[in-house]
């Protein structure tokens, strides 16, 4: 039985629901709406004008409706008289395609049809900045290898704090927070789940970490690189497939006898083929995993100021070693290390599933495991290919990949590149600092 709304609101004294839904671009979009209206909101969904957000639409489509998924509520912790709720987008009675979260909803359903069930973890780093977003919030935060740093970390305790005692509140899991590679990023880590969950959880941690660091004064981003020479913001993913959801989840797909390289590092013979897939399609996808023109200034960085950009610039994997794209740190699981916190919580999950059911489908295989230091030795390897340097590459990777663009979607591909294209051609025409420095009297 599908959870009663209303009901949910008069046992938890709930006043309001924000309905919220995630566009193309990330971009989180809600209403909020008084309880007394929610039962009908449950049923037909609440009204939003698609053309409004980045979802590929025009002035002349009907109503977009997003309908709650009531199984996914959740009561702000810091403000308990509201609830949020994701939403599924629908026009004229259709699942609207290209909307991100019905793109994963499909891929799971595709995914569950084979008796694959994708499960998650991931650690979506964020910096607290001043309000104005451009220096770190803590003037004394200055070390150059400020990892770990204990007595930075108490200047920031109320904040952390308050949104770990948040997660722990929610049931979570959470069970480590740290201060990170740059001078004012933060990771903060909960337990692994079925992909949807993962998703849903990333984009109202986003959320909840923005709000409580206003709360405080500053401003979280997850922008990949906000602060020029400082480690960026990465979001790996951390990936198994179970032979059950939630938890009926029994045997791991990933772990058992496997062959070769990978079986070596505890991988099964499906968890190779779907190693095998992200490491094909690795081109393309970074287009959806590194999603904006900063994503590239992350990824491919020169070294920064901690000496490691903790982010890969080429498509390699290896057992437990930080320095490749993709980390097999222990039997039945894996870590993609490209992912960056712009990443759209809902397409990162599609994505993984889309390269790794197409890797399993194919018997792909992952190739070479290189067992080297890719920051120190990186220009021995190889026959690996790059990753590409900005976002027209890899949107042009990702236009040229037939397989991943339709396990994607035929209409997400094409809304996605449409409007994606749009936002590279308006970052080019913007004339730069850089040029008028660098070539004002050529
Ligand atoms: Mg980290």
């Amino acid at each position: 039985m599908a959870t009663d709304l209303a009901k949910f609101a008069e046992e938890n004294g709930v006043k309001y629901f924000m309905i919220s839904f995630t566009d193309l671009f990330g971009g989180q979009r809600a209403k909020l709406v008084p309880t007394r209206a929610i039962a009908e909101m449950q049923r037909d969904g609440a009204g939003f004008a698609g053309f409004a957000t980045w979802l590929d639409l025009t002035p002349a489509h009907p109503d977009m409706l997003a309908v709650p998924d009531p199984e996914a509520v959740i009561i702000l912790p810091w403000n308990k008289e509201i609830a949020w709720v994701p939403a599924n987008c629908v026009m004229e009675d259709e699942p609207v395609a290209q909307a991100p979260r019905n793109v994963l909803r499909r891929l799971i359903k595709e995914a569950a049809a084979e008796g694959l069930h994708v499960k998650t973890g991931i650690e979506a780093e964020f910096f607290l900045l001043t309000p104005a977003g451009d220096q770190v919030s803590d003037p004394y935060d200055i070390a150059a290898k400020p990892c770990y740093d204990q007595q930075a970390f108490m200047r920031r305790l109320d904040v952390i704090r308050e949104i770990s005692d948040h997660m722990l509140e929610l049931g979570w899991n959470p069970y480590q927070n740290d201060h990170e590679d740059a001078n004012g990023q933060w990771e903060m880590n909960w337990e692994f789940d079925d992909a949807l969950n993962t998703a849903d959880k990333h984009s109202f941690f986003k959320f909840m970490a923005k709000c409580v660091a206003e709360k405080h004064g500053y401003r979280a981003t997850f922008m990949p690189k906000p602060i020029e020479g400082l480690t960026g913001n990465g979001c790996h993913a951390h990936i198994s497939v179970w032979d059950a959801p939630g938890a009926a989840a029994k045997t791991n797909v990933f772990a058992g006898e496997g062959e070769g390289e990978t079986g070596e590092l505890g991988l099964s013979k499906r968890g190779k083929h779907f190693l095998g897939g992200i490491m094909k399609h690795a081109s393309a996808l970074a287009a959806i995993t590194n999603p904006t023109v900063n994503s590239y200034k992350r990824i491919n960085a020169p070294r920064t100021m901690s000496g490691a950009t903790w982010a890969p610039n080429t498509v390699t994997w290896t057992g437990n070693n930080r320095t490749h794209m993709v980390r097999v740190p222990g039997p039945g699981r894996f870590e993609l290390r490209l992912p960056d916190g712009a990443a759209n919580p809902y397409l990162l999950q599609a994505v993984i599933i889309a390269a790794g059911l197409s890797g399993i489908q194919s018997e792909a295989d992952p190739g070479k495991r290189y067992d080297i230091d890719m920051y120190a030795e990186g220009h021995k390897v190889r026959g690996a290919p790059k990753l590409p340097l900005n976002m027209l590459d890899a949107l042009r990777a990702y236009d040229k990949d037939k397989g991943l663009k339709e396990a994607m979607g035929k209409e997400f591909s094409a809304a996605f590149l449409k409007m994606k294209h749009d936002e590279w051609n308006d970052y080019v025409s913007h004339f730069s600092a850089w040029e008028k420095a660098n070539t004002l009297d050529i």
